[in-house]
C-alpha cells in the first residue's frame, strides 16, 4: 500500500514537472514542498521557495526563444541593480535604447526614472529595475498576452529572489500584470496593494509623464508614500540581514 502510494505521488510529481518543462518556464517555481501552486492569488502569503539567485535565474532564461519577440531583439534586458534592494521598480518592456544596451530604463523615460530615484534620496544602484517583458516589442507596441505568459515566470522568480520591501509598478501593464486585474492605473495608484505579502505601489509610467507632465504631482505623492514606508523599521526587524 505504502509502495503504491509512493509510486502514485512520484508519477504525479513527474507529470507536473514535465508540464512545467513543456511550457518552458522555470521548473523550480511555484513549488512549496511537494505541492504545485500554479496560480497563487497575488494577495496570498509569500512563498518561501528555496532561494534562487538572480544569476541562476538569468542562466535559466538563457538565449530565450520562448516567445516571438526573440527574433527581433538585439539584447535580452534582464534587469539590473542591487540584489538586496528594499525597492524594486517594474516597468513594461525594453524600448530601443534598452534593446541596444541590454539595460532597463536607459532612454528618455529612463532618465526621468533616474531623476525620480534621486529625488527619493536613492541611487540607481541601490534599487533594482526590471520589466514585465525582457525583449523589446516591435515599434514599442503593447505587450501581448502570450509574451507576458512566457516571460512573467522569470519576473516572479526575480521578485521571489529579491524579496524587496516595496515594489513600484510603473504604468498600467506592470500594475495590471502583477496584480492580475484590469482596473485602470488611475484607480490603482496612490495606495499599497499586496503582491504575495510584499507592498506594491502602482504609479504612472515615466513615458506617460513625458507626455503628461501634469501627472508628475501624483507620482510624487506615490513615491512619498513609498519613502515613508522605507523609512519605517522593517517588519520582523531584519535590517541586519538585508
Ligand atoms: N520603458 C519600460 O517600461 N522599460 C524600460 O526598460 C524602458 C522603457
Amino acid at each position: 500500500m505504502r509502495d503504491e502510494l509512493l509510486e502514485l505521488t512520484g508519477a504525479l510529481k513527474n507529470r507536473v514537472l514535465s508540464e512545467q518543462g513543456a511550457r518552458g518556464g522555470p521548473s523550480r517555481m511555484y513549488f512549496k514542498g511537494e505541492v504545485a501552486v500554479p496560480s497563487m492569488p497575488v494577495d496570498s502569503e509569500p512563498v518561501h521557495a528555496p532561494s534562487v539567485t538572480l544569476e541562476e535565474i538569468r542562466a535559466e532564461l538563457g538565449d530565450c526563444t520562448r516567445c516571438k519577440l526573440h527574433s527581433g531583439r538585439n539584447n535580452i534586458v534582464f534587469g539590473e541593480g542591487n540584489s538586496r534592494a528594499d525597492l524594486v521598480f517594474v516597468g513594461e518592456a525594453p524600448g530601443g535604447d534598452e534593446d541596444r544596451q541590454g539595460r532597463p530604463f536607459v532612454g528618455r523615460a529612463g532618465q526621468l526614472l533616474t531623476d525620480i530615484i534621486k529625488a527619493m534620496g536613492l541611487r540607481r544602484d541601490e534599487v533594482y529595475i526590471c520589466n514585465i517583458l525582457k525583449c523589446r516589442p516591435p515599434k514599442n507596441r503593447n505587450p501581448e498576452p502570450d509574451e507576458i505568459a512566457a516571460c512573467e515566470p522569470f519576473l516572479v522568480e526575480q521578485l521571489q529572489s529579491l524579496r524587496p520591501r516595496v515594489i513600484c509598478a510603473l504604468g498600467k501593464f506592470a500594475a495590471q500584470t502583477l496584480l492580475k486585474t484590469d482596473i485602470a492605473i488611475s484607480a490603482l495608484r496612490g495606495r499599497f496593494h499586496s503582491y504575495h505579502g510584499i507592498r506594491l505601489m502602482p504609479t504612472y509610467h515615466p513615458a506617460y509623464l513625458l507626455r503628461n507632465p501634469g501627472a508628475k504631482k501624483q507620482v510624487w505623492e506615490d513615491v512619498q508614500i513609498i519613502m515613508k514606508e522605507l523609512q519605517q523599521e522593517p517588519e520582523g526587524g531584519d535590517t541586519e540581514t538585508r
